[in-house]
């Protein structure tokens, strides 16, 4: 037996079987020895010795990458939790003074994913490890400076005493991460806005923490970026609303209690009716209608627009089979529909089950779907073209390089945003805009729809640009399928007392 390892006591773990021992032994000369004593039936045993030092440093390297951020050697979000959770169990079993607080700031950096597509991910690494550096210098070596994600970073103030501290150094940090970078001989500008929480008082477990930053980090980029706020009460308050909200939805879409609406379509050249958009309506018991534009991105971020989306489509196909004559129906679609592969089989068999011709359909998509997943995308697009239906480009004109978005698919419409229309008469360049989007939908055999007209001046001015379809408040505004027929036939009149 080796004579610097004295006398054996039997520690460390043992195995299932409780047949041997095993611990472990740092030598002085650093290195690490596993030693195992296995017992024998006469009582005896049996004891071995290796040597485990590259195992034991294989496992330390190991435990450190897993608590470092790789890229900047930052704390990573497991540190960050265990302090949180280390400083919140302290006060809660501690009768604390209520000057004794700590705070966490959630750091998220603006501009900075424009930055990274173009300069690319090796540049935008660098800046990370800058706005890293900068970080670190501006608080005390006791606090944590963790990066959380992609281009988020969080700073916990162990004894930030008073709320001023934290103050202070939001306020250093928003001045000092928006200055600009040198990175490789690139200038890059960034900025940063922080959401602050204060515990104990805003939160009493890490989990709660984190969530009060976070609604503080959302309010500072809402009120415009490069600021800092701190938690407040009200924005839990917004949270809780919007968590009722989808609990309501989640029931409302299973006893079927949202409704479709439908707005005219009104074709500009002939002054007759080409079809009607179906737009969801949802009134609740308590709070009574609840416009789509605040249930829909709620039931994006639940995955309730997979059924409501479902619904909303077998509705209106059911409902357009039983109009008088033969109109179109335009649906809205959500990106998210396009993750379920299953996309365009769903739409074949709601047009075989409720007998809708498939040229009778059109489905309205945005160009914040072709900003994702472009391929699939396409593949699914081809495919519902394929069975017979229409695909439209929504809201144009309101995402990034939208022409271009034009030439990556056969689009059968382009409906030109309300914000161009509303500009028509006051702003040169929204004509301007209408027109090459006509000019260019034309020349590819496109239609273009106007929305949101409402005045005899638009329609006359994008009538006269060449636009084919128009609807707004001035054609006729969303209404209950009850009304449908009534809006058909006052057309129908309209366009016989023309002819
Ligand atoms: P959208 O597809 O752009 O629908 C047109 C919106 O403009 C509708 O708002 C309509 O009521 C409104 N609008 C029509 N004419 C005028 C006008 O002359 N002036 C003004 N100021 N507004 C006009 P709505 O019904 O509130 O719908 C808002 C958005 O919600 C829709 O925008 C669409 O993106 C979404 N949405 C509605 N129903 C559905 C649905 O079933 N599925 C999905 N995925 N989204 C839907
Ligand atoms: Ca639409
Ligand atoms: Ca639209």
């Amino acid at each position: 037996m080796p004579e610097h390892l004295g006398p054996l006591e039997f520690y460390g773990p043992q195995d299932a079987t409780g047949n041997f021992d095993l611990y472990e032994r740092v030598r002085p000369d650093g290195t690490v020895l596993e030693v195992r004593s296995a017992r024998l039936e006469d009582g005896g045993f049996v004891r071995t010795f290796s040597d485990i030092t590259r195992r034991r440093k294989a496992q330390d390297d190991a435990d450190r990458l897993a608590s470092e951020d790789v890229l900047t050697s930052l704390a990573n979000r497991r540190v960050l939790s265990e302090t949180l959770d280390r400083l919140t169990e302290a006060h809660r079993l501690a009768a604390s003074n209520p000057l004794d607080t700590f705070a966490i700031l959630c750091i998220d950096l603006d501009r900075f994913k424009a930055v990274n597509d173009t300069h690319g991910h090796a540049i935008g690494d660098r800046l990370l490890q800058a706005v890293a550096q900068r970080t670190k210098k501006l608080v005390r070596t006791t606090d944590v400076v963790a990066r959380i994600g992609g281009d988020e970073f969080a700073v916990l103030l162990a004894s930030a005493d008073q709320q001023p501290t934290a103050e202070i150094v939001a306020r250093r940090l928003v001045e000092a991460l928006s200055r600009p970078y040198n990175v490789d001989g690139h200038q890059l500008l960034i900025g940063a806005s922080i959401g602050i929480a204060v515990g104990p008082a805003d939160g009493a477990s890490t989990n709660e923490l984190l969530i009060a930053a976070d609604l503080a980090l959302y309010a500072a980029k809402s009120s415009g970026r490069g600021t800092y706020r701190f938690f407040a009460r009200q924005m839990n308050e917004a949270i809780k609303q919007r968590q009722e909200i989808e609990t309501d939805l989640r029931q409302a879409i299973a006893d079927e209690k949202l409704e479709l609406h439908y707005q005219p379509i009104i074709n500009l050249k002939q002054n007759n009716i080409w079809g009607f958009e179906a737009l969801a309506r949802w009134t609740h018991p308590l709070r009574g209608a609840i416009p789509p534009d605040k249930f829909i991105p709620v039931a994006e971020d639940s995955g309730l627009i997979l059924p409501l989306g479902e619904r909303a489509l077998r509705e209106a196909c059911r409902q357009a089979v039983q109009w008088p004559i033969e109109l179109s129906v335009a649906v809205n679609l959500s990106p998210l529909q396009f993750a379920n592969p299953g996309l365009a089989m769903m739409v074949e068999r709601i047009l075989r089950e409720t007998g809708l011709q498939p040229h009778r359909l059109e489905l309205e998509i945005t160009e914040g779907l072709l900003m994702r997943n472009t391929e699939a995308t396409i593949a699914t697009l081809h495919r519902l073209k394929e069975i017979g239906v229409r695909i439209a480009m929504d809201d144009f004109g309101t995402g990034y390089s939208s022409l271009s978005y034009l030439q990556s698919f056969p689009f059968d419409r382009i409906k030109v945003d309300r914000s161009f229309v509303t500009q028509l008469g006051s702003n040169r360049t929204s004509s301007t805009v209408v027109r090459a989007v006509v000019d260019i939908a034309s020349s590819r055999g496109m239609s273009t729809t106007a929305e949101g007209v409402e005045t005899e001046a638009q329609r006359s001015a994008l009538e006269a640009l060449g636009c084919d379809e128009a609807q707004g408040y001035l054609l006729g505004r969303p209404g209950p399928v009850s009304g449908v027929i009534q809006v058909i036939s006052a057309w129908e009149e309209r366009r016989q007392g023309a002819a």
